[in-house]
C-alpha cells in the first residue's frame, strides 16, 4: 500500500503537466489513504478480540429515515454482552461537543454533525432487523484517533454509559472492560445460538450488491462530507473559498495543524 503510494508520488513529480491536477488528486488520494490506514488499525484490534467475538465491518443497510436512504456503518461487534455499533472519525484538533447538540465543534470553528446522534440512526436502523428483545443490547462507541483531544461531555466518557466517545487505540480494552462490567452487573448474557442469529440478521441485511453499493456511493459520500458543515471555508494564508472535500482534507491531516489551506497553499507547506 506504501510502495504504491510513493510510486505514485514519484510519477507525479516526474510529470510536469497537469501538475496541478494531479497534486489535486494525489492530496484527495492521501486523505483516503489515512482514512484506511485509520480503519486497518481498528480492523487489527478487532481481529483480536476473543474467539466468541463476532465482528463485521463496513456495513451498508437501508434506512428511510437518512437523507441517502441509507446507513453506512464502520463496524458491529457482537458480545456475550451487547451489540456495539462503532462509527470512527479521523479528524484532528480540539472536539467540543456534548451528547444532545446538534452539532460538535473541531478547533473551535468547523461544525460536525453530532456523532453519538448520528451513531444513534444507525441502531435503530439496525433494530428493524433485530428481534425486539434484544433491542437494549445496543451500545453506541464512536472513535477519534489520538490526535484529537476530546472536550465532551463527561458522560460519553463514562464506561457506564451505553453512549460512549473513546479514543480508538483503547477500543478493545474498553469493550472488554464494559463485557466485564455487565457480567458484574448480572445483565443476561446471549446464547452461542443468539449471536449466531443476530449475525445472520445483520449479515442478511447487509447491502453487498456491488452495483447497488457504487449506485448509492456518491449519496454516501454527499453525507459524509457533510459530517463537516462549513462555517469558515476559506484558505488562512488568501481567505480563497475552498470546498468541504478540501475542509475535510485538511481537518484530518496532521500538518495542517486544524488549519484550512487552498490547494496553492497546501503546496507551500509541502516543502
Ligand atoms: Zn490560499
Amino acid at each position: 500500500m506504501l510502495f504504491n503510494l510513493f510510486k505514485k508520488k514519484d510519477k507525479i513529480a516526474n510529470n510536469d503537466n497537469n501538475m496541478r491536477a494531479k497534486k489535486k488528486n494525489y492530496n484527495q488520494q492521501v486523505a483516503n489513504r489515512k482514512g484506511e490506514i485509520g480503519e486497518y488499525k481498528i480492523d487489527i484490534q478487532l481481529s483480536q478480540l476473543p474467539k466468541d467475538y463476532k465482528y463485521l465491518n463496513d456495513l451498508m443497510i437501508e434506512n428511510p429515515k437518512s437523507i441517502s436512504g441509507y446507513s453506512q456503518i464502520d463496524h458491529l461487534v457482537i458480545t456475550p454482552y451487547g451489540i456495539y455499533v462503532i462509527e470512527t472519525k479521523n479528524y484532528q484538533g480540539t472536539i467540543y461537543g456534548s451528547k444532545n447538540r446538534k452539532n460538535w465543534l473541531i478547533n473551535g470553528k468547523f461544525k460536525m454533525m453530532n456523532p453519538v446522534i448520528q451513531n444513534y440512526g444507525h441502531i435503530e436502523a439496525l433494530k428493524k432487523y433485530i428481534d425486539k428483545s434484544y433491542h437494549d443490547k445496543f451500545k453506541s462507541m464512536i472513535t477519534f484517533t489520538k490526535r484529537c483531544t476530546l472536550k465532551i461531555d463527561m458522560e460519553l466518557r463514562d464506561i457506564n454509559s451505553d453512549e460512549l466517545v473513546i479514543y480508538d487505540v483503547y477500543l478493545n480494552e474498553t469493550l472488554q472492560r464494559k463485557e466485564s462490567i455487565l457480567k458484574l452487573k448480572n445483565h443476561n448474557q446471549f446464547t452461542d445460538e443468539d449471536r449466531q442469529v443476530i449475525y445472520e440478521s445483520i449479515t442478511n441485511a447487509n447491502i453487498t450488491d456491488p452495483k447497488a453499493r457504487e449506485t448509492h456511493t456518491t449519496r454516501i459520500k454527499e453525507k459524509k462530507s457533510n459530517a463537516v458543515v462549513m462555517s469558515n471555508s476559506q484558505c488562512v494564508v488568501c481567505s480563497k473559498k475552498v470546498s468541504e472535500k478540501v475542509v475535510t482534507y485538511c481537518l484530518s491531516n496532521q500538518k495542517f495543524n486544524g488549519k484550512i489551506y487552498c490547494y496553492d497553499h497546501q503546496k507551500t507547506l509541502n516543502v
